[in-house]
């Protein structure tokens, strides 16, 4: 969580702006604000680095992702190819607007694969919402080949993939819209913040007025404005911009630091029989945040989590047990426990979620295991560490006992 690492003076000198003044409200009361505009801040860093045309900063990464793919169009009865590991938010946002998650298998970049897109696509299927997790990104060159092929729409939920790119462009910026989140535990925090992205300006527009009760954002007089659209309030305060537009600004540093740790440790740790490493569409545009770890099998993985926590090894997340990221533990949509009935419910689900085919997908995350790099790491630190992270293959890989 390398943001949370760099909290500083920075980002107290930004809230102190808008405490100075009291205005926590990012729209309007331009006479009172002393000039202080942090969500536009905070958009404009965003900007910077990701090139996006537009950026539209938002309470969290979850309604960034709802609002990309209202934005583009995805509603009530549409069917969206998902990815069964990303976090829940991508298929909560589906499910909320009335969409039908289908689910198609990824491959070793822990993304969706342009192969399992391609399998998953029916007479209804309208968009692919991909996920690029762990802070790389997927085969676009190949994805994109299916998505132009097929007609369909494409959101990218970048919720870990800020500053992140593919061949140059950052993910995000290859379909119609993207998200990335800045909640607690990615490479940049708001606290709560998430961003919206797109080059496309009535799809910017359409979600400007989504976020904020349809608000079409003309004029100085908040309640004469008009209402283009049907809204809902997704706004980000003052407060938590300002954060955002301290830490997003610290991000190159973060993922120089970031890249540096992740091959410093790699080079350790591929010595190692057993230990492979998880594949990038583009290594070159890794953001870095975590270094991801790919053992033979699943039995073995698990015997390396054992021997991690006898040895205590911590920071690492093994996915396939995540209650939160893999959908083997997701019985409440499996069995869809809802608090009230959504489309889905209505409409029948396009699969059987209880019975999905999904072997690759179940082998590569029962193999994965994950550290969220940090940049207070030395490279002492990170030598000890590797050490003893091999020790722990090593004894995974040939079990005295077995
Ligand atoms: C973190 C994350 C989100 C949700 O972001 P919040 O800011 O926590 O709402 C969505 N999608 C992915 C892939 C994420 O990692």
């Amino acid at each position: 969580m390398p943001g949370t690492e760099l909290f500083g003076a920075e980002e107290r000198k930004e809230i102190e702006d808008v405490l100075s003044t009291g205005i926590m409200f990012r729209y309007n009361h331009d006479a009172l604000r002393n000039n202080f505009w942090k969500a536009k801040d905070f958009e404009a860093e965003a900007k910077k680095i990701t090139q996006a045309k537009y950026a539209l900063a938002v309470s969290n990464g979850s309604a960034a992702i709802l609002a990309a793919l209202a934005a583009s169009g995805i509603g009530a009865g549409d069917e969206v190819i998902c990815p069964p590991f990303t976090y829940i938010a991508t298929i909560e946002a589906i499910l909320f607007l009335g969409g039908l998650p289908v689910f198609a298998e990824i491959d070793e970049t822990l993304c969706l694969s342009a192969e399992g897109i391609k399998k998953a696509i029916g007479p209804k299927t309208k968009a692919v919402c991909l996920v690029h997790m762990c802070g790389g990104n997927a085969n676009m060159d190949e994805i994109m080949a299916v998505v132009k092929q097929h007609n369909l729409i494409l959101v990218e939920d970048a919720g870990q993939a800020f500053a992140s790119s593919y061949k140059g462009t950052y993910t995000g910026l290859f379909g119609k819209a993207g998200a990335y989140s800045f909640d607690f535990f990615k490479i940049a925090t708001a606290g709560e913040g998430g961003i919206m992205v797109t080059n496309d300006e009535p799809t910017y527009k359409l979600a400007d007025s989504f976020c904020d009760h349809g608000h079409d954002h003309v004029g100085d007089k908040r309640g004469m404005e008009n209402h283009p659209i049907i809204g809902f309030n997704f706004r980000i305060s003052e407060l938590h911009a300002a954060v955002g537009a301290a830490q997003t600004r610290k991000v190159p540093t973060i993922r120089e630091i970031n890249r540096h740790h992740k091959s410093f440790l790699q080079s350790k740790l591929a010595k190692t029989e057993g230990i492979s490493f998880a594949k990038l569409g583009d290594e070159n545009g890794d953001s870095a945040t975590f270094l991801n770890m790919l053992l033979p099998s699943t039995e073995i993985a698990q015997r390396v989590v054992d021997e991690f926590n006898k040895a205590g090894i911590a920071g690492f997340d093994y996915w396939f047990k995540n209650m939160y990221h893999f959908i083997n533990q997701w019985d409440h949509i499996k069995n869809m426990k809802t608090a009230s009935k959504l489309a889905v419910q209505v409409l029948g689900a396009p699969q059987d979620y209880n019975n999905l085919q999904l072997p690759k997908t179940q082998e590569v995350i029962g193999r994965l295991i994950s550290f969220g790099i940090k940049c207070n790491w030395t490279d002492a630190y990170m030598t000890e560490m590797a050490e003893k992270m091999s020790a722990c293959v090593q004894k995974a890989m040939s079990p005295v006992n077995a």
